[in-house]
């Protein structure tokens, strides 16, 4: 019986083991594909001179950076949990309205000397004194290490990478994916620009090919001056990693903007911490702070801002102008992707701070912002009562500032 069978099942079993053999042949390759895309995305960790440097930084602390005001961890098993359990409105039912711009949009000067553009998440285009910024840069499609998982751009980019006019520099807040994004950065390399970098973050950049002749990396209250222009970096509370294993092996910075006539501040990714007052009465005033408003939430309250504290931190930078920045465009946290916005309306008029809140695409004059307009749709968000974000070992009587910074 047995030797009747076998010739018979042979050629189906020898069939199905040569296409098991070929599907995992090409899972393989897809998988290799994706991971060497995945792998180039994390970059690399600072070794050599680099590493030496970043040792003597007073924010050294042994193992990695630390901030000099404690924190409360992070709890990320339950943010992950709640993250993959979805909810209500966090991403938008249609992309929101953007407009389109063109490099032709940047030829003239603008007028006053001030535009400060938003493309998106904590992209910033930023004209000053003659001078053009460009802020954490993200054209790629998603917030993540890969090309195919993880969250995605809610709309296209406002202005296509190419038609960016000529840049003095790039300043990059931190090492986060939504911050430096390594599709950008290849793509950038065709205009050769020059990077202002937090100690560390240009062990990334060099590992993706940028010449380091054009990288200047920097730690707190180092400042840059380019024809006139001084560049500062300035302190943050935030932390930084790519691959999970390498928490805070690079430093987290905000930048302040300085040239002959007006002065701006960028805040990257930050929690509300003392050191606000201080860069603004070192710095300040600033005619425009752009504050991150967005993926905000208790779980992590010493990471992100969230709307309320954006603006009692503008008030501590002395800030003429708010614009919102981190928000719009990627789903990094669990409200609804129109509550940093509503939110910040009312704190603003609550405080009597003068808030402009563009669509991605739109410029803003700080010298005259527009009417603060609801460009997004109205849907339910959670107030700030409901949702409070508040850091944690705030002195409030603000005695400890000077103390928590050195
Ligand atoms: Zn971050
Ligand atoms: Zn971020």
């Amino acid at each position: 019986m047995s030797e009747t069978k076998t010739p018979a099942t042979r050629p189906w079993r020898r069939r199905i083991l040569r296409g098991l053999g070929a599907l995992c042949g090409a899972l393989l390759l897809v998988g290799g594909v994706l991971l060497a895309d995945a792998w180039n995305a994390m970059g690399t960790s600072a070794d050599g001179a680099r590493l030496e440097r970043m040792k003597e930084s007073p924010r050294w602390g042994g193992e990695g950076f630390v901030n000099p005001m404690p924190m409360v961890e992070p709890e990320l098993m339950e943010a992950t949990a709640r993250w993959l359990e979805g909810g209500d409105h966090r991403t938008p039912e249609s992309p929101p309205p953007i407009e389109r711009r063109a490099r032709a949009d940047f030829e003239a000067a603008p007028e006053g000397g001030l535009r400060i553009t938003w493309l998106g998440h904590s992209t910033m285009l930023v004209e000053l004194d003659g001078h053009t910024l460009l802020t954490d840069p993200i054209w790629g499609e998603r917030s993540s290490p890969s090309s195919w998982l993880g969250p995605k751009r809610f709309h296209a980019p406002p202005l296509p990478l190419e038609e960016l006019p000529e840049l003095t520099a790039v300043l990059i807040s931190h090492d986060h994916y939504d911050h430096l994004d390594t599709p950008t950065i290849e793509a950038l390399e065709a205009r050769a620009p020059r990077y202002l970098v937090p100690l560390g973050v240009g062990a990334h950049l060099e590992y993706w090919g940028v010449d380091p002749a054009r990288i200047t990396e920097v730690d707190w209250w180092d400042e840059v001056e380019i024809d006139g222009l001084r560049l500062v970096s300035t302190p943050a509370r935030h932390f930084s990693g790519r691959t999970g294993f390498d928490k805070d092996a690079t430093l987290w910075t905000s930048w302040a903007m300085i040239g002959p006539e007006h002065r701006v501040y960028f805040c990257g990714d930050t929690g509300y911490f003392h050191g606000f007052r201080e860069i603004g009465e070192r710095l300040g005033p600033f005619d425009a702070t752009m504050l991150e408003v967005g993926a905000y939430n208790q779980l992590w309250r010493d990471v992100h801002l969230g709307p309320e504290q954006a603006v009692r931190a503008h008030g501590d930078l002395r800030g003429e102008v708010m614009l919102p920045v981190h928000w719009g465009t990627f789903d990094l946290a669990l409200h609804a992707w129109t509550e940093p916005p509503e939110r910040l309306r009312l704190a603003a008029e609550r405080e009597g701070v003068r808030v402009a809140i563009p669509r991605p695409g739109q410029s803003v004059l700080p010298s005259s912002p527009p009417d603060v307009a609801r460009w997004w749709p109205t849907q339910p968000v959670q107030t700030a009562d409901e949702a409070p974000v508040v850091a944690s070992h705030l002195d409030e009587r603000a005695l400890g500032a000077a103390a928590v910074m050195h």
